[in-house]
């Protein structure tokens, strides 16, 4: 079944950013919004774009501002319209964009196409405002080359949290009534409850009700929220007088996060694990949305 919500269409893409100028007068807009004044001159004339360069230029003391400065357009070569449409790319795949796709669609080395998603990646501005009513909590472990790593997760409290060459990720789900749940992941060096206590004080108002499974680093949290534990290594998935407690909503995160790590990165190197899952978060908390490419464009505007 085909659900068809990203309804940006490439027809619409292309008619809103036919060249680079197109582009450029965005990343001006959202830099700089309507610019009613010159912050230099104070004179109203606005600014025109001055033709051979990334600029534009007061009509009247001739002060000039260059709206790619502190973006991550800083000092490319290359054109704007494929950065603009390495973005749509990236906003219309579901489980994410490799290097290899994009150097074949817009035909750049792969170091170009590479680095261009790494960018993309550093644009992405996340909501990561405090969350409250009915929060999740879930480590997980990412990478490596166990074959088997779909059972990691099925033995809590077994070596699986220990497998040295994949990396811990945390994550905080706020539920919604709505299906419009909300989540932060961060990586992490390890699944101690000094290290992931503090996340949950940081992000998590007081007071709120957490679920949990039984790992040992969220005893105790119970002191300043409600806390409901279900038993996985007893094979309890759900549990409660409500089944509601569960952890199934992070499940689905991390396994949407796995599945797009083995299916397009292939190989995550830990350095980069971070801006991974910064896009992973990003497609989770805006999947319903129905113009992913505006949500990510006006990310340039923070
Ligand atoms: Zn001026």
């Amino acid at each position: 079944m085909c659900k068809n919500k990203n309804k940006y269409t490439i027809k619409q893409f292309r008619e809103e950013y036919p060249d680079d100028n197109a582009c450029l007068d965005k990343i001006f807009k959202l830099t700089h919004g309507d610019m009613t004044e010159c912050p230099k001159c104070g004179c109203t004339k606005s600014f025109v774009r001055v033709k051979t360069r990334r600029c534009y230029q007061c009509r009247s003391c001739y002060h000039q501002i260059y709206p790619t400065a502190s973006t991550i357009f800083h000092k490319t070569t290359t054109p704007l319209t494929y950065w603009f449409f390495a973005i749509f790319l990236f906003t219309i795949s579901k489980n994410g964009l490799s290097a290899c796709e994009l150097q074949r669609h817009l035909g750049v080395t792969y170091k170009t196409a590479f680095r261009m998603l790494r960018q993309i990646r550093i644009l992405i501005n996340n909501d990561e405002r405090i969350m409250s009513g009915v929060i999740e909590l879930d480590e997980a472990y990412i990478g490596g080359k166990n074959k088997n790593r779909h059972k990691d997760k099925k033995v809590k409290n077994s070596q699986g949290r220990a497998y040295i060459d994949k990396s811990p990720v945390f994550g905080i789900l706020e539920r919604s009534e709505e299906g419009t749940s909300r989540v932060i992941a961060y990586t992490v060096p390890d699944v101690k409850s000094q290290t992931l206590k503090p996340l949950v004080y940081d992000k998590v108002e007081l007071g709120s009700a957490i679920m949990t499974d039984e790992w040992n680093s969220y005893t105790g949290l119970n002191k300043d929220y409600e806390h409901g534990i279900c038993f996985h290594g007893k094979g309890n998935y759900v549990s409660g007088e409500n089944n509601d407690i569960y952890t199934n909503g992070l499940e689905n995160f991390w396994s949407n996060v796995k599945r797009g790590i083995n299916g397009s990165y292939i190989h995550v190197s830990r350095r980069y694990l971070h801006l991974y899952m910064k896009e992973f978060v990003f497609r989770y908390n805006n999947r319903d949305k129905s113009e992913m490419f505006n949500e990510l464009i006006n990310c340039l505007a923070s």
